[in-house]
């Protein structure tokens, strides 16, 4: 066993996933040395890896969350961009079958807004990306190796016992710990067996299963193709589903298909299409038999939200946790890599405002900059989703029924307000606060209702609807 100690300032971060590259990109600007600890290697090419099950299935990356890694990393986008993502704007190019209806996409000149977006690429792309752009930092470095526990006790962590391989054990010290291992992560039983008291989480599993595959984009779609959207209706007394379409990298499109306990997907290739001809609307199978699939299907049921409130117990310092570790969202609302980038983000400003993670009380203010983002994506998605029938966790109280009721009218009257349809872009993409629908413009919008008859399908440009219908579009355009 080897031990290193040294009085330079390190932030060992565990885990080397989007949060964990990403706190890495916030903090290594205030302190000497930030070590990332991977389980699994890092391929240096926008290619599948071990450790990221979720890979497989549609990633949206809003423009709240891609911006704030821009912010972290300049360049990211154009990195994500020259390797064949989409920048689709939003509500432009977003074909979206809400629980009301069809969103307008106020094509219109005067409606154009460019800072709403959705970045249409694969998940390797996206932490390839991210990761090419964070190690051009000479301060930053990647380990291959696992944690196996904390170093420290109850009042302060200082570093990691790491495994490189059998019998490989090395105590790596550090000024703070940064959990960033997802899903996976073990530190609540690590801090509790070193006398931190257990960690309040709440916890909210409406059984969503993802199936996912991708398909080969037909011919003339490639460029300023739009994303398709089904959403569920909560409101209806049976199982949510389901899906989207998202154009990605390499001429592909990435189809997710989803349902609620109940209601869930097999991961059966014959019944894939079948599936998606169960959705609210049938515009997604419509497209999928117009397209050739070019993968398997990959299955997830890994998909329970929980929030941890380390707000509510004396944690240790020198500890944090990010991303999925502290906060995992049911994937249906997509808002995971951006709550994680918003939490960088924030990580970044409170080091940079106390002078650098060393600082006294940096961790506890640093969690709880964290928290908010997560807390208002928690928030979005829970005010939906218990009140899928067979949800477990919180169930829905009379001021949760007055609130869905509020937002489902915004939805309804979104169709055919760009004021509304704008505010609901900006809080679905995070770029703004749930605050953004009680704008007094909004409110007066709610109150009068939609003023424009419900698009009776959904708003295809003629291309599209050929392509649709199987007709690939002439080469002219
Ligand atoms: C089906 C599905 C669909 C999703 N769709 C979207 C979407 O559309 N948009 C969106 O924004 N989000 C989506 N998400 C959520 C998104 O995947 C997560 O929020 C995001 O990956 C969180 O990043 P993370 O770094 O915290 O965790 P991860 O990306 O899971 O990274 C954790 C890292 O820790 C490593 N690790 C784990 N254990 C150890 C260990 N013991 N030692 C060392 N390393 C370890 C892993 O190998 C991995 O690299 C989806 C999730 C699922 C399951």
């Amino acid at each position: 066993m080897t031990s290193h100690s040294d009085h330079r300032s390190r932030v060992l971060i565990l885990g080397g996933g989007l949060a964990g590259t990403l706190a890495a990109a916030a903090v290594a600007p205030y302190c000497d040395e930030v070590v990332i600890v991977e389980r699994h290697a890092l391929p240096d090419t926008p290619t599948p890896r071990r450790g990221l099950p979720q890979a497989r299935h549609a990633h949206m990356l809003w423009s709240g969350g891609a911006d704030a890694i821009e912010d972290l990393l300049p360049g990211t986008i154009r990195l994500w961009l020259d390797s064949g993502a989409h920048r689709i704007p939003l509500p432009r190019a977003m074909v979206s079958f809400s629980p009301c209806g069809w969103y307008r996409r106020w094509h219109e000149p005067e409606y154009a807004v460019d800072s709403l977006y959705l970045i249409g690429a694969g998940r390797d792309l996206i932490d390839w990306g991210v990761r090419t752009q964070l190690l051009a930092d000479s301060r930053v470095r990647i380990l291959t190796a696992e944690p196996l526990r904390l170093l420290g006790d109850h009042t302060r962590i200082t570093g990691a016992v790491i495994q490189h391989g059998p019998g490989q054990e090395e105590h790596l010290h550090a000024d703070v710990v940064v959990d960033a291992m997802g899903r996976a992560s073990r530190t609540t039983t690590w801090l509790s067996d070193i006398g931190v008291p257990a960690i309040p989480e709440t916890i909210l599993d409406a059984g969503v299963t993802y199936a996912s595959r991708l398909y080969k984009a037909p011919a003339g779609t490639a460029d300023d193709w739009p994303a398709i959207t089904i959403q569920p209706d909560a409101r209806m007394p049976v199982p949510g589903t389901a899906g989207s379409i998202i154009p990605i990298e390499g001429g592909l499109w990435q189809v997710s298909l989803c349902g609620t306990r109940g209601g869930e997907p097999t991961g059966d290739p014959e019944r894939f299409e079948e599936y998606a001809r169960t959705l609210r609307h049938g515009l997604l199978a419509d497209f999928l038999a117009a397209s050739e699939p070019t993968s398997p299907v990959s299955l997830t049921r890994n998909t329970t939200s929980y929030h941890r409130h380390y707000s509510k117990v004396r944690m240790p310092a020198g500890f944090l946790a990010v991303g999925d570790a502290a906060t995992a969202l049911n994937p249906l609302y997509g808002h995971g890599m951006s709550v994680a980038a918003l939490g960088a983000r924030a990580l970044r400003d409170v080091a940079s405002r106390a002078g650098g993670p060393t600082a006294r009380g940096f961790t506890r203010r640093a969690q709880r900059e964290i928290g908010r983002p997560a807390a208002a994506a928690w928030l979005l998605a829970a005010g939906q989703d218990m009140f899928f029938p067979g949800t477990r966790g919180k169930k829905p109280t009379a001021a949760d029924r007055v609130t869905s009721a509020y937002t489902h009218r915004l939805i309804r009257t979104a169709a055919s307000s760009f004021t509304v349809a704008e505010a609901l872009t900006q809080v679905m993409t995070l770029q703004a606060g749930a605050a953004a629908l009680a704008h007094p413009r909004v409110l007066v919008e709610a109150i009068r209702g939609p003023r424009l008859p419900a698009l009776p399908g959904p708003p295809l440009t003629a291309v599209e609807d050929g392509v649709r219908q199987g007709r690939a579009p002439s080469p002219s355009g």
